[in-house]
């Protein structure tokens, strides 16, 4: 099969390391024949992800704290002076309060609600604003997303939330951007042993519970994942935006 992604250029954010969901739709991207470019947040992950990027052959990455808007200004600048369009963003960047992810949902602070939905949701409103200027041929833009938003998970509190708006911010984006045919989707995965995950009380019990119950008896690989990114990334997926799309091995048709 010709390669799918050939001639275009991606730009991923929210590779910390090799177990990262961003990595390995950024070798996903590039196995297709992607130029991916890759950010990190700050110089704590820079020596890892450089080294990363050397394994795409050397892939161009900087640091971008989606949080502060003079990294935003940034990240456009650099973007704009390759003198190429760009043709897809992978937002794959969520952060929490840790005690808010083991209190009651209650319990949820001011301040970790709106940092929660700051970091989570608002952050890819903010990034698709600086790189869609950049989308000349049209583009794709995806975030990361989870059942949590749709469901009560234990524990999962005041990122459900988040991903909840992140789903809706999708669709308003989706709306405001399809007529310079930028497509707008989320994949919604199911639970894989990263950073993040570690930072959710009883993690391991949500990977038993759905490799027990998901119609297919296992839980979803990062690859997987990847490959659904790569399908959104191409001109397979031309016809679908707004859209939240589940990678989750069935988890999320179950019941009783
Ligand atoms: P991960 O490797 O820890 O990735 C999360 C990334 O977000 C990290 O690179 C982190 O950077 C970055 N980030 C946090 N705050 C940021 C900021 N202010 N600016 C820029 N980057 C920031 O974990 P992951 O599981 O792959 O998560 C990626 C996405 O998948 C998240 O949206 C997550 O909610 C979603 N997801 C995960 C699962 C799962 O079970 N793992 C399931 C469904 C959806 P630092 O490491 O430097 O903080």
């Amino acid at each position: 099969m010709s390669a799918l992604l050939a001639g275009k250029t991606a730009l991923v954010l929210g590779v910390a390391n090799r177990w990262s969901i961003a990595w390995a739709i950024a070798q996903a991207f590039q196995r297709e024949g992607a130029k991916v470019i890759l950010t990190y947040q700050g110089e704590r992950q820079q020596k890892t992800v450089e080294e990363l990027a050397a394994e795409l052959g050397g892939a161009v990455c900087f640091s971008c704290d989606v949080t502060q808007e003079a990294d935003l200004t940034t990240l456009h600048d650099r973007l704009a002076a390759s003198g190429a369009p760009l043709d897809v963003l992978v937002h794959s960047i969520a952060f929490a309060n840790r005690e808010d992810l083991a209190r009651p949902f209650l319990e949820t602070s001011r301040d970790g609600f709106a940092l929660a939905q700051d970091v989570s949701a608002y952050s890819l409103v903010s990034v698709s604003r600086a790189v869609a200027p950049l989308m000349t041929n049209g583009g794709s833009i995806m975030s990361l997303t989870y059942l949590g938003s749709q469901r009560v998970v234990t524990n999962y509190n005041v990122m459900g939330v988040a991903k909840a708006s992140l789903e809706a911010a999708t669709r308003y984006l989706a709306a405001d951007l399809g007529a310079k045919n930028i497509r707008v989707n989320a994949i919604s995965a199911g639970p894989i042993k990263t950073a993040s995950a570690r930072g959710i009380k009883d993690f391991s019990t949500v990977l038993d519970a759905v490799a027990s119950r998901a119609p297919l008896k296992r839980n979803c690989e990062p690859a997987e994942v990847a490959d659904t990114a790569v399908f959104l990334a191409s001109n397979l997926g031309r016809g679908v935006t707004g859209n939240t799309i589940y990678v989750d091995a069935g988890f999320q048709i179950v019941g009783l």
